[in-house]
């Protein structure tokens, strides 16, 4: 292999950058010329590209986003998009591509691996949500920063006795408000996984803790369950207690990554040019039972995650 091209695609998460240096200097250290593909398969297509170094990614792991930017491509879905992109391939000299997102992300590059072009891929989502891997770029990270925005506001909501209900992202999906809530003893958690009686999960709970002397009462909202202003406001009519609303949004997306990102998308980004240098293709790297492997990409797909009911069940037992 001479030259393999790197690419970031979907929404954009903290590590990604890290994955980007290893990848890069693991194609240095092979003799490979490692060439940044800009705003994903966007910048594939019209070949938006540059050529990097070991250099080009000095210091670059500690910075949130990517510095390939990031970008959905609707062209690239359609056949002439596709075709576009193989003749970039073939005009850049691209023997290979790492395509670092999320499943959306892995589709393309699997279509590219049927047109000939040797495809790695690297999952990224704070999410967490990609079935085929127990970890995904961007999610300690994600996770620490609500955790820290919602520490700050339970200080002011505990001193005021008010009860906080916070969204937290995740995309259709409840890992991430989960694992949050229970780093910030929720009172309860709201994910679409469980469905829940607003009547018993909720305000039952409330009245139970208020009950056992509690002043401050913090809901965790997963992203799209519920309408997090009118379960405020309902809260507040059904147990007049004094609510506020707060959708921490996209600064969880946001911010210098995690020691656990750093290292993991560190590893996945050294573990993916690996991979392609011993002639793998339409894979994804994947980390289970705490080591990488690769998937192929059909199979990838089809896998699904199921939530950690056991972990669910310690959110809600510890949550008296
Ligand atoms: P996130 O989890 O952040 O949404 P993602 O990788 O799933 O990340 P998508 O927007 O679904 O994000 O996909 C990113 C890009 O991958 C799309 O804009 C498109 O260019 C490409 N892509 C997605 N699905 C397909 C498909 N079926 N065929 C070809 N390319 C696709």
């Amino acid at each position: 292999m001479r030259r393999i091209g790197i690419l970031t695609s979907g929404g954009d998460a903290p590590g990604m950058n890290a994955a980007i240096r290893a990848a890069v200097r693991a194609c240095a250290q092979n003799g490979v010329i490692p060439v940044g593909i800009h705003r994903g398969y966007n910048g594939l297509i019209h070949s938006d590209v540059v050529e990097l170094d070991a250099r080009s990614v000095n210091g670059i792991t500690s910075r949130g986003g990517t510095m390939l930017y990031t970008a959905r491509c609707e062209e690239f879905k359609t056949d002439a998009g596709l075709q576009m992109a193989v003749n970039a391939c073939n005009y850049l000299g691209l023997n290979g591509i790492i395509a670092i997102g999320g499943d959306g992300t892995f589709r393309g590059a699997g279509k590219l691996s049927a047109a000939g072009i040797n495809t790695i891929c690297i999952p990224a989502t704070i999410d967490n949500d990609i079935g085929c891997t127990h970890y995904s770029i961007g999610f300690d990270t994600a996770a620490n920063t609500a955790i820290g925005a919602i520490d700050k506001l339970a200080d002011t909501m505990q001193s005021h006795e008010r009860t906080s209900i916070v969204e937290v992202m995740g995309h259709g999906a409840g890992h991430l408000a989960l694992y949050v809530g229970i780093a910030v003893g929720a009172t309860a958690i709201l994910i679409p996984e469980k469905p829940f009686d607003f009547e018993q999960d909720v305000l039952e709970h409330i009245r139970e803790g208020k009950y056992r002397n509690k002043h401050h009462h913090l809901i965790i909202v997963s992203e799209g369950v519920a309408d997090t202003l009118a379960i405020a406001q309902r809260i507040r009519d059904e147990l007049g207690l004094d609510t506020r609303a707060t959708i921490i949004g996209h600064i969880q997306r946001g911010g210098s990554p995690t020691a656990r990102d750093r290292v993991m998308a560190t590893r996945m980004g050294h573990f993916a040019i690996e991979a392609l240098l011993a002639g793998k293709t339409n894979q994804v790297v994947c980390y289970r039972n705490s080591q990488l492997v690769l998937t192929p990409i059909d199979e990838a797909l089809q896998m699904k995650k199921s939530l950690d009911s056991y972990m669910y069940r310690v959110a809600k037992e510890v949550s008296i």
